[in-house]
Parts: C-alpha cells; structure tokens; sequence
C-alpha cells in the first residue's frame, strides 16, 4: 500500500498535504507514513503466522526513535549493528529479549554492552568475536546466547555494494569454518548456542538465492545435530526488495511459502532481519526547487535537497521515483540536482517533469537508507523528519542548526 497520492493534483501523505508539511516545517523533509510502516510490518508478520517466527527490523535502514518505538509498539524484534543502536531501541521502548545483534566488528565494549542488556542473540562473524565474547562473558559471569553466520556463497544479484552472501564478502563465515566454530562454542561454558544466521544481501527480487541459502542452511543444521548440537532457531537475515521503479519485487507471501516449503519438517523458530521492506516506501524525501538552468541542452532543476540528504543516487546510482507535489501540464526532461560541489551530486537524471523554480517535489522510496546515511559535508544541516498518521503531522528529529553542528568543535588556544 502506499498513503502518498494524489487528491486534486496535489500530493498528500495519509490525510494530511505534503504543501502544509512544508510550509510548517520548510525543506528539506522526510516524511514517513506511519500507517504504511505498520502495514509493511504487519503484512510480513502474517505472512509467517503458520510457523513460530520473529521479525527484528533491521534498525539501520531507517533508526529514527519514532520509527523504532511504532514497531516496538506492534512486539518487533531489532536487528542491531552497533551499540549505539541498542541504545535507540531501548530509548525507544524496544525489548532486548528480541534483539539480535549482527555485524562483523563488533567492539569490546559494545559486546558488554548487549551482554548485560540480556539480548536475545549475538550473531557471531569470526573465530576472534567468538573467543572475545567468551571471555567478556566469563568476566560477567554471563552466558551470552550465539549463533554464528553463515556466508551460503550464493548470489543474491544485487548491486555488488550490497550483496553479502559470497565467499569473498567480509561478512560471516564459510560452512567448513562454522561446523568447526560450533563445536569450539559447545566447548565453552559461557556460550550458549541458540541458532545459526545468514543474511546475503539487500534490495534481492528473485526468489532462488533466498531459498538456496536456507537449504544450505539446512544441511549445516542437520550435520550439527548429528553432531549432538541442536539449534533453536534460524536466522534468515533480511534483504527482501521493494519496487523503487519497475523491479518485480517478491511478495512477502510467495517469499513466505517458498521458505515454509523449503523449511519442510524443520520446526526451528524463524528469525527475520527485514529494513527496506519495512520503511522504503513508507517515507519521502520533500524538497524545493531553488532554481532551473540550462547549460547547452540540458535542463537542471537545483533543489535543496542533495547527496547529503539522500546519497543513494550518488553512491549506488540508485533510482527513486521524483515527482511533483502540485501536478501542472507540459512536463520537460529535468536533471534534478543539489547543490553540493560534486558531480556525483545528483538526485535524478532525465525525468519528465512540470517543475519551476518554488515549486515541491517528493523523492518517493526514501524511508530506507535514507537519512541514517546522511551527513553534514558542505556544512549542510540535515533535514527534520515529519511522521504522518491520519490528519496529524509530528516532528520526530528537529532540523539541525549550525549550532548542533559546530557544539563539539573549537579552536586552538592562543
Ligand atoms: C542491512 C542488514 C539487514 C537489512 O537488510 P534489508 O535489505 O534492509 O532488509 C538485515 N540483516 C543484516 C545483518 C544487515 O546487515
């Protein structure tokens, strides 16, 4: 589903008019749907409601406190990658019993951290993690709950920034490695093996990679077993694409029976990492046009939304839908373009477009990777975030001030 549309010509999010959004908070915005994340989050919910599963949203696509506390409201997990991370989720109410904790630099002190938070799962990336979360644990006089991940060295055929299930990705480990991990871990008394985990890409379209790294999967689990270890859960990471422009994306009920049909007469609970398909398309990116050039036969609409706002054009020449907020007739083909000193710093090109300077236009598909990857290069401040929900509109992160900007700076003494 989608809140963002049209009535009479003018772009609305839920009830309320991205003009009004703007008008009270100035640009750039994002503004995210909270009855589309719910929907998002619900639907994927339901899809597993036959099997015993939990959904740990994948905080770093979109960790804003708001966002985190209306999934921590409808009993998601978390899937953290850092301990600043936790930290938000319980700020935002989340519950560490359903927080799982990936990522293959996991420091000293953020492993304590979630250690004497009672997390639900540590997802152990190396030989080195796991012998450092054994002896901090023992320090504690903890056990710390583990599973390890698994790089199934299938393709998932996403972009190559983001594909993390091939044998040469820095992530997790090969099966060979984690056979023998698990029987190092059955050895250690402040260890406590729960599951296995993988997680092999994002924005993935095809079904196959999915349900050929859970059979991999699979094979690991029955070997263990034989082994006299015995897995409690599978963690299938998360990865499930949305449709930024004209991808066929999975539908969470097809991706939900081809993982029940491979799981066969497995009966692990299943734990699910999913970020994009979460908020993507639950947020826009709403902006104003500065002004419009024209250099030789190019047509350039300079917003004030750039690179550091949204750098996913720029660094993976990702394509997200731009469209006016007021529709008008006679539409031109615009680059549409920020205004940091780089070329790279574009939000689209060659689009149809009725533009003209002062007027909005929404970069839709921004929810996910979205703000958490913006930064202040240029001395830009980073934009406010609105959440919509029916008719009522909240400010959930202020626009930052040059202020919040330069507070942690200063100059050298005389
Ligand atoms: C990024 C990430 C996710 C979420 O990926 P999406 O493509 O946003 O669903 C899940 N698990 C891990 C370990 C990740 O690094």
């Amino acid at each position: 589903m989608t809140s963002f549309h049209y009535v009479n010509d003018t772009l609305v999010a839920e009830d309320v008019a991205l003009t009004e959004i703007a008008n009270t908070y100035g640009t750039p915005t994002y503004v995210y749907s909270r009855a589309d994340i719910e929907a998002a989050y619900t639907s994927f919910e339901q899809a597993f409601a036959s099997h015993p599963h939990r959904v740990c949203y994948s905080v770093k696509a979109n960790s804003n406190l708001a966002v985190l506390n209306i999934l921590a409201r409808l009993g998601a997990g978390f899937d953290i990658v850092s301990g600043g991370e936790l930290q938000r989720v319980l700020r935002a109410g989340g519950d560490a019993a359903g927080v799982v904790f990936s990522g293959v630099g996991k420091t000293a002190a953020e492993l304590q951290m979630a250690l004497q938070a009672n997390i639900a799962c540590f997802n152990v990336e190396s030989v080195a993690e796991l012998d450092t979360l054994q002896s901090i644990a023992a320090q504690l006089g903890q056990v710390a709950p583990i599973s390890i991940r698994v790089n199934p060295d299938v393709d998932s055929g996403t972009h190559p920034y983001i594909a993390t299930g091939l044998k040469e990705n820095k992530f997790g480990v090969s099966s060979d490695i984690a056979v023998e991990m698990y029987r190092r871990a059955a050895t250690m008394d402040n260890i406590n093996i729960v599951g296995i985990d993988c997680h092999i890409g994002s924005q993935i379209t095809e079904l196959s990679p999915l349900t050929d790294a859970l059979a991999e999967v699979l094979q690991l689990v029955d070997g263990l077993e034989r082994d006299g270890i015995t897995l409690n859960h599978i963690d299938l990471g998360g990865g499930l694409g949305v449709c930024y422009k004209d991808e066929q994306p999975i539908a969470v009920e097809d991706y939900a029976s081809a993982v029940l049909q491979t799981m066969g007469r497995h009966s692990q609970k299943l734990f699910f990492e999913p970020g994009r398909y979460i908020v993507a398309n639950a947020g826009i990116l709403l902006s104003k046009v500065e002004l419009t050039k024209q250099n030789g036969d190019h047509r350039f609409a300079v917003v004030d939304a750039a690179m550091n706002d949204l750098i996913r054009p720029a660094l993976y020449n990702a394509w997200q839908k731009v469209a006016a907020v007021e529709l008008h007739d006679d539409p031109e083909n615009w680059s549409v373009v920020g205004p940091v000193c780089e070329t790279g710093d574009f939000i689209a090109h060659d689009r149809e477009l009725a533009i003209a300077t002062g007027d909005l236009i929404a970069v839709h598909s921004s929810g996910a990777y979205g703000f958490v990857m913006s930064s202040n290069y240029n001395s830009r401040n980073r934009a406010a975030e609105i959440i919509v929900s029916g008719s009522d509109h909240y400010c959930v992160r202020q626009r930052e001030t040059i202020d919040d900007q330069l507070h942690l700076e200063t100059i050298l003494p005389d």
